[in-house]
């Protein structure tokens, strides 16, 4: 008997030795909803996860619509991803038609929400990503969302995250460094969709668009004639444009007011890999330089 179960425990620990790195099939299969968070998981899972966004590169998740086949890859997925704080407001229609059980990974959870005007009345700014601080937050469940689904992972999910956050550590010092050069009166710019509001209340940028915090309902004429009217009493300087927006209303916006066109600003979404930001660390770095540039002269 004793003979035995030694050798079904020599059994199971030769398996544990040869269980080792896998091909693509045998992967971890997760789904993220934004490429903004399915670069944070492709972070922390590293080849151990195969990482499917529901919305891509240089697409807006306020008005996503997911199809069918969405649905098959959700219903296939170990663990999903997503940001939270109301951004994807067709997620639980679609977790519904996937049928699946597992309740998924709110990435924000434990960061206080950011209150916000839309159309009039209160909501919840979901843009935390635009700290790097919060996304620490988001790494730390992330990990915890990646070991819950694949315990035998533990160890390099915690190795993964724990190198991840100190590039994050890194990336926040630049981020104040950047900003910490700009004079403090240029320090206010135009965008599309209030996107930047987490960034503005951690770096101290102020930003200020005709959208509100969706781009679901489009800028009225008096949103813009007020945006106009305060560009040139304030001397804003700059008007950027962002990805995942249309270029056009800023276009004339800046027409009108002599404000210079500062450049891009990647809002929501990664860039595809040819892009200014095909990752997170990228996005920010790539919007730190921009407005570095735009307001510094
Ligand atoms: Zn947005």
């Amino acid at each position: 008997m004793i003979r035995r179960f030694r050798l079904a425990v020599l059994f199971v620990c030769a398996a544990m030795f040869v269980a080792a790195p896998a091909g693509a099939d045998d992967k971890l299969k997760v789904v993220a909803s934004i490429s903004i968070i399915g670069d944070l998981v492709k972070s922390v899972g590293g080849d151990r996860v195969d990482v499917t966004m529901l919305v891509g590169p240089n697409s807006d998740a306020h008005v996503f619509s997911p199809t069918p086949s969405d649905a098959k890859t959700l219903g296939a997925a170990k663990a999903v991803f997503i940001n939270g704080m109301g951004l994807e407001g067709w997620i639980t229609r679609l977790i519904a038609a996937a049928g699946t059980k597992s309740k998924p990974v709110v990435v924000s959870a434990g960061i206080t929400p950011r209150q916000a005007e839309e159309g009039g009345h209160h909501t919840v700014d979901p843009h935390a990503w635009q700290s790097v601080a919060n996304v620490k937050i988001y790494v730390t469940n992330i990990r915890n969302g990646l070991k819950k689904a694949d315990p035998a992972g533990g160890a390099a999910y915690d190795a993964n995250a724990k190198a991840y956050l100190g590039k994050l550590d890194e990336l926040e010092r630049e981020v104040r460094e950047t900003i910490g050069k700009i004079p403090a009166d240029r320090r206010k710019i135009i965008t599309t969709h209030d996107a930047f509001g987490y960034f503005k209340d951690a770096y101290g940028v102020e930003f200020i668009a005709p959208q509100g915090v969706s781009t679901e309902s489009e800028a009225s004429a008096r949103d813009v004639a007020r945006i106009i009217q305060q560009i040139r009493k304030q001397k804003i300087p700059a008007v950027f444009l962002e990805n995942i927006s249309d270029p056009r209303l800023l276009k004339r916006i800046a027409d009108e007011t002599g404000a210079k066109m500062g450049g891009t600003l990647y809002s929501d979404a990664l860039t595809d890999e040819k892009g200014d930001a095909p990752t997170y660390i990228d996005l920010i770095r790539h919007n730190i330089r921009t407005l570095g540039a735009a307001l510094m002269t």
